[in-house]
């Protein structure tokens, strides 16, 4: 963050708490401008660990996610299932200050840190799930190889050269870091490795990282949910969506399609019902997707780009506030109720997210 960014958050932050104070927080959530629109919630992971450190644009703490769910009873919000939410929003129906809840991915730690919160609030919620880690039971590739990189920054310079990773890596560098793992995924892309072998390489880095691979798997830090654990989520009401097989979108037609397709028998595998509503992994979407999209029977699909959605919203393209560490609880009220609309340049998320 640079000084000019540094200066607009607390500029932000002043004009929020001035705004609070003098009732305008009360004033844009009682109105009938708010009463129109549908703030779609949008998390990636509840940190079982140290993950919110190492990418706190994709993981929160659990306590955090606590006073979040706090803020939404004590303000009485309508917190709505997902498919309930766009139906009302697109008939101008919807209930006072409504909000609908997102997880994106499927990621171990929601089933063990997020549903249990959500649950004892009452809240409905829906998961895009990416379904082949689910399948693989294994860390995700990428993510894991970051992660570890990451939990060894302070042990100086390492060899990595057994692993395609040109001379010595400087741990304490963010962007040596970044390089070593650029040159390990696509190293592994190029040779068109499978899941396993990938997994192999990841074994392989944590032992010349002195990390114990086998306790991180064990923990389920960056897996899946498997799909007993989905089954059993989907029986207590969790709203299972579309989100790709492989975390990915090709841009030729058919390889798109295959991935949504591949998506939804895998989740049919574990959940009942046709989905139809997806989210677009990384956020990353273009304009010919929206018509393979519709080919393929979706009704909805959420991006990450940041605002409240509205009934002249293209239910294809649905803005979300993605939930971040770095966000103040002020904040966060301040976008739930409609403030932060007001206050915000429009700009896109910053997901540091390179899809797998
Ligand atoms: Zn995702």
């Amino acid at each position: 963050m640079g000084p000019s960014d540094r200066l607009r958050r607390t500029l932000r932050r002043s004009a929020i708490a001035v705004l609070k104070n003098c009732g305008a927080f009360h004033l844009v959530q009682a109105s009938n401008w708010r009463r129109q629109r549908l703030m779609i919630l949008c998390y990636h992971g509840i940190s079982l660990e140290d993950e919110h450190e190492w990418r706190p644009y994709l993981f929160i703490r659990p306590e955090q996610f606590e006073r979040r769910l706090e803020i939404l009873r004590k303000g009485n919000y309508s917190v709505l299932p997902l498919a309930e939410a766009l139906e009302r929003l697109y008939r101008d129906d919807l209930p006072p200050r409504s909000v609908a809840i997102t997880f994106d991915d499927g990621t171990y730690d929601f089933y063990s840190q997020a549903h249990p919160r959500l649950q004892q609030f009452g809240y409905p919620v829906t998961v895009y799930l990416t379904t082949y880690y689910s399948q693989l039971q294994r860390p995700v590739f990428s993510l894991v190889c970051s992660y570890m990189i990451w939990k060894a920054r302070t042990q100086g310079r390492v060899d990595l050269s057994e692993l395609g990773i040109r001379g010595p890596v400087i741990l304490d560098s963010a962007d040596d870091r970044q390089r070593a793992v650029d040159e390990i995924v696509q190293g592994a892309d190029a040779q068109d490795l499978t899941g396993q072998q990938k997994d192999g390489i990841a074994a392989r880095l944590a032992e010349v990282l002195k990390i114990d691979y086998r306790d991180l798997v064990r923990k389920r830090i960056l897996q899946l949910m498997n799909p007993q654990e989905i089954k059993k989520l989907a029986d207590a009401g969790v709203d299972f969506q579309l989100h790709t097989h492989r975390h990915r979108t090709p841009t030729v037609e058919d390889l798109f399609r295959k991935e949504i397709r591949d998506n939804r028998e895998h989740i049919t595998q574990s959940v009942a019902g046709i989905k139809t509503h997806f989210c677009y992994p990384s956020g990353a979407y273009r304009p010919e997707f929206l018509a393979w999209l519709a080919s393929e029977g979706i009704v909805s699909a959420t991006t990450c780009d940041t605002g409240i959605a509205t009934p002249q919203s293209n239910p294809l393209l649905l803005p979300r506030l993605v939930d971040t560490t770095g966000r103040s609880d002020l904040e966060f009220e301040s976008w739930v109720n409609g403030i932060g609309h007001f206050l915000s340049s429009g700009k896109k998320a910053r997901l540091a997210y390179v899809p797998d």
